[in-house]
């Protein structure tokens, strides 16, 4: 499957046995519709309506972008409260996030769930590499020399 955004190949990665597709270049995810299922499963809840609610159409000024498993145009939807996470979904095939919209959503779903949070940190920061923001530099080394 190609990248919807690069057009490059994704790499499979698999995580507590859910497969999920990662572009190397833009760190955009694909989940596969029972893939998602088995995340929201994890979570304790489902991913696709939060509140219960369908996920909404979201008009927006983004290209579509085509389904890596189909080609054809995916639809925008919103999901998630504060903020609104834009994602594109093919009905039939998945979801495509792209870098920082997962966590977003994640984040958002932790802060009402609780307990899973940590779980899922790390689930994320396995998958994708995203596990925070890289160190500034020489924070390591130290400030000077301290006398006792
Ligand atoms: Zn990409
Ligand atoms: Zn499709």
């Amino acid at each position: 499957m190609e990248c919807p955004v690069c057009r490059e190949p994704l790499i499979v990665a698999e995580r507590e046995g859910i497969e999920l597709d990662v572009c190397p270049w833009c760190h955009g995810l694909w989940f596969d519709a029972g893939e998602l299922a088995l995340l929201a499963e994890k979570l304790g809840r489902t991913l696709a309506a939060p509140e219960g609610a369908p996920p909404e159409a979201a008009p927006t000024s983004e290209k579509p972008r085509l389904c890596p498993r189909c080609d054809k145009a995916m639809e925008k939807v919103a999901l998630g409260a504060r903020p609104k996470v834009l994602l594109d979904r093919c009905a039939s095939h998945g979801l495509w996030f792209d870098h920082g919209e997962l966590g977003s959503l994640v984040g958002q779903l932790s802060a009402s769930g609780g307990s899973h949070h940590e779980a899922v940190t790390t689930f994320m920061g396995e998958t994708i590499g995203a596990s925070g923001a890289p160190p500034p530099d020489g924070a390591g080394e130290p400030a000077g020399e301290v006398k006792r």
